[in-house]
């Protein structure tokens, strides 16, 4: 039987441009109207018995070419557990090996959380005890950008994810997070008591579908719009930025992943204008009791910290703090792995995002009454 290959499916992103027995010439295709790619997600079938060799040919292109150095791509024999796959990156070629029993094989950048199990995601939690749903509005596309409101305390606190649709670790974060949140553990009854919870489990619906790595249906990347977003372009800000308008916020988690740091860590409102030390102080207190609760969370490696009054205000987290005086912040998990508490076999992983999702809130429960 010979091999057949295809991202003909949600989410999925690879062309096909050679190939003979288990050897194939493959390229990432660019987000739509975009420059930016990185994110691959696609199957092979006819696999069993056979030495593969998938060449990634335009690597060396990517968005982040740093991204691939000690990067392993991800391996699946059922489309629902990721394991890491022997992956080399030389001369801008990234090239996956790997040999199976299995006739059909997944490969993806990073564990995938396709279309179909967000709209489960959506119906799931409009069950829960105290969510309150809306659909702020319709996506480009025609999706339907959802919002859950929790709680009736006071701080208003908002988690948002996957501006970025290739970073789906963040859509995993979520699901820890609501897993946590809604239950009965007495943390999680403390942050419904003294905070009210804005919760957009997936910012970017059009480009996770399309297989995007960073932007919208228009080839917009979300996370530079919130300077002045317009139905046009980035519908989703202008919707979430009406409606924190209308709520407040007081703190504020955007859930990323990072292509290069072997590390996850906090980027937080340095440089805006209003930063103070008043809301310094509180937001180096939420990261003291997020490294206090978990190997899982580090601050000394990160991005660089912007000087006063240099931050770019069309970052959602700068933006947020700026126009709402809020303690906001963006959490970045890795694609690689947490190089401070490895896993050889899986490495950052859709079980440790959602660990962590339930990790922040903790240690938010810490300080909510600061806020
Ligand atoms: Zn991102």
């Amino acid at each position: 039987m010979s091999i057949t290959i295809t991202a003909d499916f949600d989410g999925g992103n690879i062309e096909v441009l050679s190939g003979q027995g288990g050897a194939w010439d493959l390229a990432i295709r660019p987000d739509h109207n975009s420059h930016y790619y990185q994110w691959f997600y696609f199957r092979v079938d006819g696999a069993a018995g056979v030495d593969l060799t998938l060449r990634l040919t335009n690597a060396g292109g990517s968005a982040y070419t740093g991204g691939w150095e000690n990067y392993r791509a991800r391996v699946s024999t059922d489309n629902a557990d990721w394991l890491c796959a022997d992956t080399s990156y030389e001369n801008g070629v990234l090239t996956i090996r790997h040999r199976t029993d299995a006739d059909t094989l997944w490969f993806a950048y990073f564990a995938p959380f396709d279309s179909q199990r967000h709209r489960a995601f959506v119906a799931q939690v409009k069950t829960l005890p105290g969510m309150a749903h809306r659909v702020l509005g319709q996506t480009l596309d025609g999706r339907d950008l959802d919002l859950f409101t929790l709680g009736d305390g006071p701080a208003k606190v908002w988690l948002y994810a996957r501006q970025h649709p290739g970073e789906t670790m963040a859509e995993w974060w979520m699901e820890g997070a609501i897993a946590f949140l809604p239950g009965s553990d007495p943390a999680a009854q403390h942050l419904r008591q003294a905070a009210t919870f804005y919760i957009v489990l997936n910012m970017n619906p059009d480009g996770s579908a399309r297989g995007h790595l960073r932007t919208n249906a228009a080839g917009v990347d979300l996370n530079r719009e919130w300077g002045g977003p317009t139905m046009e372009r980035s519908p989703e800000i202008v919707y979430v930025l009406d409606a924190m308008q209308k709520s407040g916020v007081d703190f504020a988690i955007d859930v990323h992943g990072d292509e290069a740091i072997p590390h996850v860590f906090m980027a937080g409102f340095e440089g805006t204008p209003s930063w103070s030390e008043a809301r310094a102080a509180l937001y180096q207190s939420y990261l003291d009791r997020l490294m206090a609760r978990t190997a899982d969370f580090q601050t000394t490696y990160g991005y660089d910290i912007p000087g006063p009054g240099a931050a770019n205000l069309a970052i959602s987290t700068n933006a947020v703090a700026e126009r709402f005086t809020a303690i906001a912040m963006t959490l970045e998990m890795p694609f690689k792995d947490h190089d401070d508490a490895p896993e050889p076999v899986r490495a950052w992983s859709p079980d440790r995002s959602r660990k962590l999702g339930e990790t922040c809130l903790l240690a938010l429960a810490d300080i909510v009454e600061a806020l």
